[in-house]
């Protein structure tokens, strides 16, 4: 992969081949330390290493704003990650690549993604974000109201009612006066 790409931020360096794993190169900026990877090669790669390795994660930076793709110059599409440590990567349609930011190729592979970056790049993965989100906000609010204690108990209970095979009666004697 030749580049006479630039990169989109301040500085706009000229794009340099890099390794983001053995037998996966892609291009990166020296000055923001951002990496651009073609999904053909990631797809060709993920096919050849059958797990791929766990890297150890650095700080990853956020870029706030969206950006513009390296070689089309279209704004990129912004997709969450999800797992810890959470970001975004970007994805440009037109040309099939996706930019990393600073420590964001390492955390993502860290977090045991590495092989998962086209299940990311989905509609049902960012649906699936914002459920578990939704559902989180519902929890807080339930443990600001009644107390983390109460809800624990309450969870453990239902836990244990799930598991019995007569959990409807068990429920209707709850609230009923037997
Ligand atoms: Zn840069
Ligand atoms: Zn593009």
């Amino acid at each position: 992969m030749k580049s006479t790409l630039r990169c989109g931020c301040e500085a706009h360096t000229e794009l340099t081949v890099c390794e983001l794993a053995p037998g996966l190169q892609g291009l990166e900026c020296v000055s923001c330390e951002g990496q651009l990877l073609q999904l053909d090669d990631y797809r060709a790669w993920r096919d050849k290493t059958p797990v791929p390795p766990v890297a150890q994660a650095i700080a990853a930076d956020e870029d706030p704003i969206a950006r513009h793709c390296p070689a089309c110059a279209r704004l990129m599409q912004r997709f969450r990650v999800g797992a810890q440590p959470d970001f975004r990567v970007d994805r440009c349609a037109a040309c099939q690549n996706v930019w990393f930011a600073r420590g964001e190729w390492q955390a993502f592979v860290a977090a045991g993604l590495g092989s998962r970056l086209d299940e990311i790049l989905t509609d049902a993965w960012q649906r699936q974000l914002q459920t578990n989100e939704l559902r989180q906000g519902r929890e807080a609010v339930l443990r600001q109201r009644h107390g983390a204690e109460t809800m624990d108990e309450l969870a453990r209970i239902r836990q244990w009612l799930q598991a019995q095979p007569g959990r409807d009666e068990l429920v209707a004697l709850l609230r009923a006066d037997w």
